[in-house]
């Protein structure tokens, strides 16, 4: 028997050899010490996955990269070295093969299995990594019976369910009808074992009157002085049991058990041949067939009819030319055998091409032969994101959707009460793009208190949208709208300001572009209810209300610095005297405070445990109190120390915006220790909030330390 090597040294041009032979001594070394189930050294798979791909006639490329199909996830090899030794376009196959491995596939619904295959497809790119998969699980059939029983039906049932269909997509009968076989003889050993002794027995006891045919076909043949082939073959057992399954028949029922093929130059002898057969012998009714004035799908041509012979047989016969021929039994891989034989030219190109694009439903413009294998690197379903549920559920959303379309797509209930996302086992923040074959899991808190409104800007699908907008509608009942109306009717007094000069037609058009409310009694609805805080809103049009109408606003004497107002602060037997912040210790409503009466900087107020206290004379130290009712806003600086995590960011801020609490500047770094430090100023105006968001931090593992800096 020939070996590889052989193989190439026939097939391949030397310089191509080159590149197969690098590759095959590459994959031994790296794979040296691996064994396989069988005890056999692992290097005897790619080997064989090399050679099956050899014989379909792939190209170079495709066989080099089936030899390290496996090095990548396996053995130490880098991608630098693939690239380096063997180039971009053997390295892009690797790692598309790699890529399909890590998929996981775990339903058995119909629907999920047409997705899986869609997820597939768009994710190898380019056909020929399809190809190598299939070459490589064709090889992993033919050695199951090293593994479990219960591995075995696994693997045979997902073979069944995903590659077989592919292989037949692409026309690679070959390929397919083995895999089919050899799935059969795990999924139903019993029947397998049947079909095998039984339709033996039965060719065995036809072979003299299929010779017969033969020979009467050879006949009409030499007479109408056309050279073709004439053969039996028998058909391949899954056929057969399918065929006893969806017609209830047994096996003595079934008469086409082998069919006889006549293979000829041009497709006008087809024709003729058939005439003349439909003359000597007489055709079943309603089992002509004529796919080559019809192919199909798959591109697949051929006459076929059934006839009853004047020795009382019934057989059916294929014609065919021997381009169809080849194109029956290798489908889309004969694209690279004809590029061999005809020096780079492919007739039947343009019906390929557009084959592909029906069976994979490719959209643009038809191609010149040149782009063909250019367009071979598809993006095949491009209107389509394909992600899996944490049980292997697909779940089909439109490109570039986030988590909250995925956490809508799962139930609007999951979409409401969701607080975070985990993409393939990391936390991501909720606004992050998908991408097809992730793993996504959804994080729910029955304390969330729903959507935001951020999160219409994140939303890609109509349905999640229009679910979030459901939720607001429902939770948005006019008595929020006025709890919301003089909501900000009181925070605009407190900051010097009056509702109805900063709220205009204009102001809101603009601030409805950045937070998205359909109408001011919307507006006013989602303040009330919380979505959205008084703050976030009022600032916006204060913000809006400055730039067009340029005049100083002198209501807070201290406006620099960490921006904390001092409209809020009492100081026991003073009154008009100007106050500010320490920026110290930036002390927040709810702290113990003191005024220190300075010279000419008016009081500033400081936590009374500040440390820098103690270098002031006691004289100048006065009690000072918030007042009850402190609207305002305050920033203070948090440090948190946490393990390295790169989740550690999305952590922390979504625990701040759960809180409805917003961050207003963020830093993080490594120090020496390797230990993650953020360090956030947060934006509140309740010491309470402060304790709280502390609370929250501390109780997440990662987290070390979290404390309050002097901002
Ligand atoms: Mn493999």
């Amino acid at each position: 028997m020939k070996n590889v090597l052989d193989k190439i040294y026939e097939n391949y041009a030397e310089k191509e050899r080159e590149l197969l032979l690098g590759a095959y001594k590459y994959a031994e070394q790296m794979h040296a010490n691996q064994k396989r189930a069988s005890g056999e050294p692992y290097f005897t798979h790619p080997c064989a996955v090399a050679e099956i791909l050899i014989d379909l006639g792939l190209d170079a490329p495709t066989v080099a990269a089936a030899f390290l199909h496996d090095v990548i996830e396996d053995t130490p090899a880098t991608k630098e070295d693939i690239v380096q030794q063997f180039g971009e376009e053997v390295y892009t196959l690797v790692d598309g093969v790699t890529k399909l491995d890590k998929i996981h596939y775990q339903t058995h619904e119909e629907e999920d299995i047409e997705n899986f295959r869609k997820i597939f497809v768009t994710m190898a790119n380019d056909v020929r990594v399809i190809i190598i998969k299939l070459a490589d699980r064709l090889h992993n059939m033919r050695s199951l019976n090293y593994l479990s029983t219960e591995r075995q039906q696994r693997i045979a049932k997902e073979t069944l369910e995903i590659y077989t269909p592919l292989a037949g997509r692409l026309g690679i009968s070959q390929v397919k009808c083995e895999l089919e076989d050899l799935c059969l003889k795990y999924l139903d050993p019993t029947a397998y074992e049947y079909l095998v002794t039984n339709i033996h027995q039965k060719l065995a006891e036809r072979r003299s009157l299929i010779d017969t045919c033969v020979t009467e076909l050879n006949e009409i043949l030499d007479e109408s002085g056309i050279k073709g082939e004439v053969f039996g073959r028998p058909k391949h057992f899954y056929s057969i049991y399918k065929k006893m399954k969806n017609s209830g028949k047994t096996l003595d029922q079934i008469y086409d058990l082998s069919a006889v093929r006549v293979i000829v130059n041009t497709t006008e002898e087809c024709y003729e041949v058939l005439g003349k057969i439909h003359k000597k012998w007489k055709p079943v009714p309603g089992r002509i067939k004529d796919y080559i004035a019809t192919p199909k799908r798959n591109l697949y041509q051929s006459l076929h009819t059934t006839v009853v012979t004047d020795f009382g047989q019934i057989f059916e016969i294929q014609i065919r030319t021997f381009e169809m021929h080849h194109m029956a039994e290798y489908g889309i891989a004969a694209h690279w055998r004809y590029k061999e034989q005809k020096g780079g030219t492919d007739n039947n190109f343009d019906a390929r091409l557009s084959w592909i694009r029906d069976v994979m439903d490719w959209e643009g413009s038809a191609g010149s032969s040149k782009e063909f294998v250019e367009s071979l690197k598809t993006d095949l379903y491009t209107n389509e994101l394909l992600v899996f549920t944490p049980k292997g559920k697909v779940i089909s959303l439109p490109l570039e959707a986030t988590p909250i379309d995925f956490a809508y797509a799962i139930h609007s209930e999951v979409g409401n009460k969701c607080v975070g996302a985990k993409v393939n086992s990391k936390i991501v923040p909720l606004n992050s793009t998908l991408h097809t074959g992730d793993v996504v899991e959804i994080l729910t808190s029955p304390n969330s208190k729903g959507p935001s409104w951020d999160w219409l800007k994140y939303v890609k699908s109509g349905s999640a949208r229009g679910k979030i907008r459901q939720f607001f509608k429902k939770e948005m009942k006019e008595e929020n709208a006025r709890t919301g109306k003089s909501m900000l009717d009181a925070e605009a007094k407190r900051k010097g300001y009056n509702l109805n000069d900063i709220l205009t037609d204009e102001s809101f058009e603009k601030l409805s572009k950045k937070l998205v409310f359909a109408s001011q009694e919307e507006m006013f609805a989602s303040v009330g209810y919380g979505a959205v805080s008084v703050n976030q809103v009022i600032y916006k049009l204060i913000d809006y209300y400055k730039k067009e109408v340029p005049k100083p606003v002198d209501s807070f004497p201290d406006k620099n610095g960490a921006g904390n107002s001092a409209s809020s602060v009492t100081i026991r037997g003073m009154g008009g005297l100007a106050v500010r912040f320490a920026h110290c210790c930036n002390p927040v409503p709810g702290d113990d405070i003191v005024g220190f009466v300075s010279r000419g900087r008016g009081v500033i107020i400081h936590r009374k445990d500040c440390p820098n206290l103690a270098d002031y004379e006691e004289d100048r130290i006065q009690p000072a109190q918030w007042t009850a009712d402190t609207g305002s806003e305050f920033i203070v600086g948090l440090r948190v120390t946490a393990e390295d995590d790169s989740g550690l960011l999305a952590f922390i801020t979504a625990e701040v915006a759960a809180m409805h609490l917003y961050v207003t500047q963020l830093n993080g770094r490594l120090d020496k220790n390797k230990q993650a430090v953020v360090d956030l100023n947060v934006r509140l105006n309740r010491r309470s909030d402060l304790d709280l968001l502390i609370n929250h931090l501390k109780k997440d593992k990662r987290i070390i330390d979290v404390y309050r800096t002097s901002g």
